[in-house]
């Protein structure tokens, strides 16, 4: 027989430690235990199903399913739940909350297609990557009048319809996952079952026909996920006092704007330029000067241009429509492709070095005559906004300021597009001024991912988001306003009636870490910036400054270089400071500002004013000025202004949490874990007085004087010395913390 031990990870909070003794011995004869692989790394240990022979002296007897008999630590098992439990579809439900049983649920349901699951006040959706059937006008039906009831998202969002309609209070449904896990999928599910329940004017198609805009423009190819968002979005529904839908605003965040100049091999830019290239009919190419994506230096660096199974050429026609349903004109339409194909000639834009000459000069050719027609500049004018002289520097170092510099303002074209677009969308599906308690907000924003600069911001935001969501999980136990708007479990409603204190709830704040983003003057944030606003300042000094002001900070682990750590709820992640400070920066130079507002076409007027700060009035002309770059306000505090916004929006609403999920790893980063343990750390365990007494009355060594079922109920307690901060006395019931009647149960089947 081989040694096994369990992965350390597992299991050390209260909970566990409160069922572990009397699980194992006996009532649950099945027991998780882990299995060595040959490498040694917590992470590969695995967790199987086994059922107990026996124990004695630490070590236990366990049978494997294919009759293979072991011996185990007993310290290194873990308790299954009883069959009557497989698949149950709340994880509160499950006797024994530990992650191979939840995993195992969730396995359990996912081999049946059941890709829903509850955890408390979260959906928790796995990815089927498969047609699972389970959408459509018989499913809507189905929730919208109650005849289905199992987890669902319709589900999450009829309550949410429901209550925003009784209660008149604004709600927000957040989805959050890893890349690929499904949120945006989601998103747009939750939205159909909006659009199906509150349709009627019309209104609802077009919000619709927002997606597949925002996809072409802000989702693109990427490893994980071939329609990978690369933005955050927060779309609000706002809905009438007949609680038809009657307008809708949608908030975007940080579009990763360097794919628009660079992308991993494989990976693919954003997919309008493919859908562009393969679907423009003939007169348009001939108008843009179109090529095949494969002639674009910026589509073809990571040699990836299709996706299997998606026609780019047929999308594009799709997106034809819904521009038209949402109201862009065609003249409209013209310009921003006419933008995008500016994007892509200026990616063919080149430089040559000037032998003998110490001068770098850009090529005269077909993509600098293109862009300047598409951007409606002069040929000169065009030249010298490239070509900035910076003098005293190598040929080479010029020669990659040159890129850099054409790059950027690449980059801030499509950029400013983007926004663009999203305040057409916004104009055409406009609420009213006057705003009532009803609306319906859906965030779907990209989740913990590693290393880059962006992905730093969103997590970030992840950070605060949690925060967020434990502070509605721990009013949701305290509160009764909140307790209404989670009526289905039933549980907190029976604390109320019962007249249970439920205050004795402990959670977890991530204000640490919070703090080590925010604080001022010496906060991971403030210290970005002011390195940002130091000309000699680079990455390497940043990272410096972090390990000498931020060692002692428990959330910040100094690394070698320009690598530092952060202790984020989801465990660790790993930053590389590379490109933090240009990308914090983000400035676009004064030149490139002056070229596009000097333009004779109205797209180009409208993004230089924005960027000038003056409210967009095509035509406007400011002078050429010392040639200063622009002040702006960095991409990090810019964020930290919205997601201030956001939080204060979604802060008001009462929220649905939603997490996508696909392995144990991702529900411990999503926080599902610790959610249900929040949830179970009140007291879900409960009997009747009367029930209570029946089933343990009979073991009172002295007999009691009012034989009233809550009297013997008391003196069974003190019988038992169960102590009192593991369990209420309610009106009517009886509620226990969990695994405190084990012992009861012991001694009953003892007797
Ligand atoms: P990212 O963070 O990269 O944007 P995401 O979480 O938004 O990722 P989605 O784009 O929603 O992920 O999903 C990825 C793919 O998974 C979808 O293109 C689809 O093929 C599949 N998928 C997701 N949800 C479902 C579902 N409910 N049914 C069937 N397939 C799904
Ligand atoms: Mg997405």
């Amino acid at each position: 027989s081989s040694r096994l031990s369990a992965n350390p990870a597992y299991y050390t909070d209260s909970i566990w430690s409160d069922t572990k003794s009397s699980a194992v011995k006996k009532t649950f004869a099945e027991v998780y235990f882990s299995e060595a692989s040959s490498v040694v790394s917590a992470v590969e240990w695995r967790m199987v199903l086994g059922k107990l022979l026996s124990s004695s002296g630490g070590e236990s007897l366990i049978s494997l399913l294919e009759d293979k008999v072991l011996h185990v630590s007993t310290e290194d098992l873990l308790p299954a739940n009883p069959e009557i439990l497989d698949g149950v579809d709340d994880l509160m439900q499950l006797s024994y909350l530990n992650e191979p049983s939840v995993l195992y649920n969730l396995q359990y349901r996912y081999s049946q297609d059941m890709i829903y699951t509850k955890a408390g006040p979260i959906l928790v959706a796995i990815n089927p990557f498969k047609d699972v059937h389970l959408y459509g006008n018989d499913y809507i039906e189905g929730y919208r009048c109650k005849s289905l009831d199992s987890p669902h998202v319709y589900a999450i969002a009829d309550t949410a319809i429901r209550e925003m309609m009784r209660d008149e209070v604004n709600q927000s449904i957040i989805i959050s996952g890893e890349s690929g896990a499904g949120k945006t999928e989601t998103a747009k599910i939750t939205m159909q079952y909006l659009a199906a329940l509150g349709g009627g004017s019309g209104i609802e198609h077009e919000i619709l026909q927002t997606n597949p805009i925002l996809e072409a423009f802000g989702n693109a190819k990427t490893a994980r996920n071939d329609n990978s968002s690369r933005f955050g979005k927060l779309i609000e529904i706002h809905f009438n006092v007949a609680g038809k839908i009657s307008g809708a605003k949608i908030q975007t965040f940080l579009l990763e704007k360097s794919r628009v100049v660079q992308c991993a091999d494989g990976e693919r830019s954003y997919h309008i330029f493919y859908q562009l290239c393969s679907g423009a009919p003939i007169a348009l190419k001939e108008k843009l000067n179109l090529k095949a994506a494969r002639e674009y230096n910026y589509l073809k660096q990571s040699d990836c241009f299709s996706i299997s199974g998606t026609n780019d050429a047929e999308r594009f026609h799709l997106l034809l429509e819904a521009l038209d349903v949402v109201h862009i004109s065609k003249e409209d339409q013209d310009n921003v492709f006419a933008m995008l194909a500016s994007v892509l000639w200026l990616g063919n834009v080149n430089f040559v070095i000037i032998d003998n000459e110490d001068h770098v000069d850009v090529m005269q050719d077909e993509a600098l005559s293109t862009v300047s027609s598409l951007i409606g500049c002069g040929l000169e004018e065009l030249k010298l906004a490239l070509c900035i002289r910076r003098m005293k520097v190598g040929l080479m170092i010029l020669f990659r300021n040159l890129l850099y510099h054409r790059d950027a303002l690449a980059k801030s074209l499509y950029a400013s597009l983007f926004d663009w677009l999203v305040e057409r969308i916004n104009k055409s599906l406009e609420v009213g001024k006057c705003r009532t308690g009803r609306s319906i907000s859906i965030l779907d924003i990209y989740g913990f991912e590693f290393l880059i600069f962006e992905q730093f911001c969103i997590n970030y935001a992840n950070e605060r988001l949690q925060q967020h969501f434990n502070r509605i999980c721990s009013n949701w136990n305290r509160s009764f306003s909140l307790l209404r708007r989670y009526n289905n479990f039933h549980f907190s409603q029976e604390y109320i009636q019962d007249g249970i204190d439920w205050t004795r709830v402990d959670f977890e704040d991530n204000q640490a870490c919070l703090n080590l983003f925010e604080k001022k003057p010496l906060g991971l944030l403030s210290l970005l910036d002011e390195e940002s606003t130091f000309p000699n300042g680079t990455d390497l000094t940043f990272a410096d400054k972090l390990k000498e002001h931020l060692n002692s900070n428990s959330c910040f682990r100094a690394e070698r270089g320009k690598a530092f750590g952060v202790n984020h709820y989801a465990g660790e992640v790993l930053y590389d400071a590379s490109g933090f400070l240009e990308k914090n920066r983000d400035l676009l130079h004064m030149d490139s500002i002056l070229l596009l507002a000097s333009s004779t076409c109205q797209l180009p007027q409208i993004f230089a004013s924005k960027m000038l700060g003056q409210p967009d009035k095509p035509g406007c002309h400011p002078h050429r000025s010392s040639g200063a770059d622009s002040q702006r306000l960095s991409v990090a505090m810019k964020f930290k202004g919205q997601l201030f916004q956001l939080m204060k929006a979604i802060g008001k609403h009462h929220s649905s949490l939603h997490t996508q999920t696909l392995v144990v790893q991702q529900l411990r980063c999503c926080g599902v874990l610790e959610v249900v343990r929040i949830s179970r750390s009140g007291f879900p365990t409960r009997l009747s007085h009367q029930k209570f007494a029946r089933r343990y009355g009979f073991l009172l060594r002295q007999s009691v004087a009012s034989q009233t079922p809550l009297s013997v109920s008391i003196a069974i307690l003190h019988q038992f010395n169960i102590l009192p901060e593991m369990y209420q006395v309610g009106y009517t019931k009886l509620f226990f913390r969990t695994g405190q009647i084990g012992v009861l149960e012991d001694t009953r089947n003892r007797v």
